[in-house]
């Protein structure tokens, strides 16, 4: 077994891997779940193992969840014509938070990054690809950040969608150069995605 000062030195060291949480949080959250009786600490483990263990990618979106299929994708009552194309699972959320987007989702897992080895092998755009092809879809809304990444990541996607019939369009530059998705407020997403343009 492990020495006590072992064990508590392993929580310190995880809990400060986490963002925004520096030593001093870290030891406050540590002394937190070790006073008094344990059972949020027994709660917390329970879950996050069962998030690590259980949440996955959408068979369809590659969006986080539990099931198959993510919520929306398993919604009868989302528009399967118009897929709007994320980074993200967080630009998901995002999204529908600010809940002006009917359609479906696609989470690339990420952008366009060749400086940092990044290629389109590492992003999920074969599988966009496949999905706009297979037939039924009408538009697809490239949401990747206002950044350079973004736009090269939406370029690159344009490219590949091009000669498939669908309508490839980009968010109006509502949003705030660099800035991230998941920062934008429902009214700035909802201006963006009304505002979009054919790329
Ligand atoms: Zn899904």
């Amino acid at each position: 077994m492990a020495e006590p000062a072992g064990v508590m030195q392993r929580l310190l060291e995880e809990l400060t891997r986490l963002p925004g949480i520096g030593p001093k949080s870290a030891e406050r959250i540590a002394h937190f779940l070790l006073s008094g009786d344990r059972h949020h600490a027994i709660g917390l483990a329970d879950a996050l193992r069962a998030v690590a263990e259980k949440i996955r990618p959408c068979r369809e979106c590659f969006n986080l969840t539990d099931r198959d299929l993510c919520p929306v994708c398993a919604d009868p009552k989302r528009d399967a014509g118009v897929i709007c194309v994320v980074e993200t699972p967080r630009d998901v959320t995002a999204f529908e938070r600010a809940g002006s987007f009917r359609g479906l989702y696609h989470v690339l897992g990420g952008r366009l990054a060749p400086l940092d080895g990044v290629g389109p092998e590492r992003l999920t755009l074969g599988a966009l690809a496949q999905r706009t092809r297979r037939g039924g879809v009408r538009e697809v809304i490239l949401a990747t950040s206002p950044t350079l990444e973004g736009d090269g990541t939406a370029l690159f996607a344009s490219n590949l969608l091009a000669g498939t019939g669908v309508s490839v369009t980009r968010l109006a530059r509502g949003l705030p150069s660099g800035a991230s998705l998941e920062l934008a407020n429902a009214q700035m997403l909802a201006d963006a995605l009304e505002g979009r343009r054919t790329f």
